[in-house]
């Protein structure tokens, strides 16, 4: 005979599965906010990076080679999502000849992170090229593999990749991208199990979102579980606000707080936060770095005392100062909620590209670390 607790239980379970199937279905179905034209794009100015169609050089010592623009599925946060546009592509042999190349001429690349699009909606037969390519790059010691595969089609760790990253000569590294404790499936445990048994070092990324994870419970319940599987939290992205994403960015100060709360866990299951400075590249604040919200967009101040804006979303006004910690909460206010400010694109440009050689080369050194 069903109980009443049964019948309370099932309720639940079933409002249980409602919400989880919404951190999902926030990812990756399309919302009509995307279409409120705010945002920045090429927020990470990766275009001035481009070396080709398919190799970014942007930090010395690695370099992303973009293998295809084909995903499993289209994360609608994506901050590569201009290349959807594009009629699908993957990388060829005889473009591999070209980065291969580059990759002899610049021996201070050290690393190449495959990415994309997602490298595993190659086929095995391309992506051992890619590999190969690697191998053959005498200064190259690191692989690194970017994939959502085990969020949105486990099956594709099968006994063909794992026959991959055995054989191959240099260190592959997997990273993952799990953003919400919900896409820890049986299925996804089981193609991590895969890996593992490989001995390929597992990290994994995440990015905050608005209306999704961006809450310390669920992050926290996704880096425990990670960490429990044997997956590091390697990085907690701050999600970047190019056009028709813009709505998942959720505002800094907001970031840095959840991200306060988060230090006070165990170091194990702790990613690094990090953000996308416009004019500057990717930045992990520690001490040094001073952050202060003025009121239309965020003064970065770097440990040299160089000063960058981040733009707005709204909703909170925060004085975070590196030096003395984080601000308690408390001192946050509400304020009205402002339209995202656009930090004007071609005065960040123009800025960039006033930076000498020297200048740009010792900035992309300081930060080469992250
Ligand atoms: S799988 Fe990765 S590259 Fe593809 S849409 Fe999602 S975040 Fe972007």
């Amino acid at each position: 005979m069903v109980t009443l607790a049964d019948q309370v239980n099932l309720v639940k379970m079933i409002k249980k599965v409602i919400k989880a199937g919404d951190a999902l279905q926030r990812q990756i179905v399309p919302c009509p906010e995307e279409q409120e034209g705010r945002g920045i794009a090429d927020f990470c100015q990766e275009r001035d990076f481009f070396r080709g169609k398919f190799l970014i050089h942007k930090y010395p010592d690695r370099a992303v080679i973009l293998a295809t623009n084909q995903c499993f599925e289209y994360c609608r946060f994506c901050f590569r999502r201009n290349l959807w546009r594009e009629p699908a592509w993957k990388i060829q042999k005889q473009d591999l000849k070209q980065i291969a190349d580059y990759l002899r001429k610049h021996t201070e690349i050290k690393e190449i992170i495959i990415s994309g699009g997602d490298p595993l909606a190659l086929t095995n037969q391309e992506l051992v090229e890619l590999v190969k390519l690697a191998d053959l790059v005498k200064p190259v010691k690191l692989i690194r593999i970017a994939t959502r595969a085990l969020t949105f089609c486990p099956a594709r760790i099968d006994s063909g990749l794992v026959r991959i990253i055995k054989q191959s000569r240099k260190q592959i590294w997997f990273i993952s991208h799990f953003n919400h404790p919900v896409e820890l499936n049986s299925e996804a445990v089981q193609g991590i199990k895969k890996l593992k048994d490989t001995g390929v070092p597992l990290l994994n990324q995440t990015v905050l979102l608005r209306g999704v994870n961006a809450q310390v419970k669920i992050l926290l319940a996704l880096f425990r579980e990670l960490s429990s599987l044997g997956v590091k939290p390697y990085y907690l992205f701050q999600c970047d606000p190019v056009p028709g994403a813009a709505h998942f960015a959720t505002e800094l100060s907001d970031s840095l707080g959840i991200y306060q709360e988060l230090n006070k866990y165990s170091g194990i299951i702790l990613p690094r936060f990090a953000f996308e400075l416009p004019g500057y590249g990717k930045v992990s604040p520690g001490p040094g770095w001073r952050i202060k919200r003025k009121a239309r967009h965020y003064e970065v101040m770097t440990p040299e005392g160089e000063k960058y804006q981040y733009p707005v979303n709204g909703k909170c006004i925060a004085l975070i100062d590196y030096h003395t910690d984080f601000a308690p909460k408390a001192l946050w206010s509400a304020v009205p909620a402002a339209p995202l400010l656009i930090t004007p694109a071609t005065s960040q440009r123009e800025k960039a590209a006033s930076l000498t050689p020297q200048s740009k080369a010792s900035r992309l050194k300081a930060i080469s670390k992250l």
